[in-house]
């Protein structure tokens, strides 16, 4: 239930409502817009009387959601959120690109990389120190040595880091990264979303390989209900029966998403096409559908990378694409305009 306040409400009314909602064992999720102020109303709202609050003096109007989504959805919060990443900022209108190679291997790899993809505009670093690879034998990331080599080159470079945790173990290794990531096979574990909705850090929350955008939503509510309400959504491909990409990017989420929610939605065209030569146009498409970031796999030696060479760019290809990325940005939608339709 939303609860959408006349403009400079009471404050006496104001705290009245909140006790007595509070009482009924309510949670309160508030937004301040620019015009209103709007009450989210998680928990049993059939125990409120919906009427009761219309009457009130303070209230404009009172509405029942749907979506079993409360406090990812736009109705609560209609402005876009934006999440602070060690400074730099992903949503309302910030974009960001995120770029570095699938897997920390070296320190001379991931401190040159870091290097090249600041200087084409990257602003966050990527790499990956514990891997989830669909054989045992292939490589399974250097884990807290990685994060440890990851966080060197983000110290050379000044990037803030985003690197991706499997299990709540290794929650240990975390206490300096910027942003940590759950990757899509871990999208509906839920155990560890509830343990990411107690960490300060913001949540890169990538789509499950099979999963809808309903139930992306869903695991995004298990982070927020638990406190943490710093979240982007990363759409990364999903499954379906074609067969010349690693998956499908789904382009419309992010249209859909960004209807759906405040949070900030970014692409990965990497993993959602696994081919290099596919980066820059589904980076193009999905800039110009409005998505407030992209993550890009970026390699010094792309044919000898321990994970994931054949979709990794080169740091000039990688220059190429950011060239074009950012030339794109000022035609690309606006949560404004894609909102207004
Ligand atoms: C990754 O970003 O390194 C990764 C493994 O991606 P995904 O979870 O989308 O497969
Ligand atoms: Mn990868």
């Amino acid at each position: 239930m939303i609860v959408v306040l006349k403009k400079d409400p009471d404050e006496g009314q104001l705290n009245n409502l909140t006790n007595w909602l509070q009482g009924l064992g309510i949670s309160i999720h508030r937004s301040e817009g620019e015009q209103s102020l709007i009450l989210g109303l998680v928990g049993d709202t059939s125990v409120v009387d919906m009427e009761l609050i219309r009457s009130l003096d303070i209230v404009e109007d009172v509405k029942r959601i749907q979506e079993p989504y409360k406090n990812a959805n736009r109705k609560f919060h209609p402005m876009d959120s934006v999440i602070d990443v060690s400074g730099i900022k992903i949503g309302g209108g910030h974009f960001q690109i995120i770029a570095g190679p699938c897997s920390v291997e070296t320190e001379a790899q991931m401190c040159g990389v870091a290097a090249d993809v600041k200087a084409a505009g990257a602003t966050i670093l990527r790499g990956g120190a514990f891997k989830p690879r669909t054989s045992p034998y292939s490589f399974q990331g250097l884990g807290g040595n990685g994060i440890k080599l990851l966080l060197e080159a983000a110290k050379q470079s000044g990037m803030p880091v985003v690197t991706e945790i499997m299990d709540i173990s290794q929650l240990k290794y975390f206490d300096d990264v910027d942003m940590i990531q759950v990757g899509a096979r871990n999208m509906q574990n839920f155990e560890l979303l509830k343990e990411m909705g107690h960490t300060g850090k913001p949540i890169l929350l990538k789509r499950g390989l099979a999963n809808t955008i309903e139930e992306l939503l869903m695991s995004v509510e298990y982070i927020m209900a638990g406190g943490n309400e710093n979240v982007v959504l990363c759409e990364r491909g999903i499954r379906t029966f074609e067969t010349a990409t690693r998956n499908t990017l789904d382009i419309s989420a992010v249209p859909v998403l960004k209807k759906k929610t405040h949070l900030p939605v970014i692409v990965d065209p990497s993993h959602a096409s696994g081919r290099y030569d596919l980066v820059k146009p589904l980076a193009l498409a999905a800039t110009a559908a409005g998505c407030d970031g992209l993550m890009i796999e970026v390699h010094n030696d792309p044919q000898h990378a321990l994970c994931d060479g054949a979709q990794s760019l080169t740091p000039k290809k990688f220059a190429d694409v950011a060239k074009a990325v950012f030339a794109l940005r000022p035609f690309a939608m606006t949560s404004e305009e894609l909102n207004a339709q």
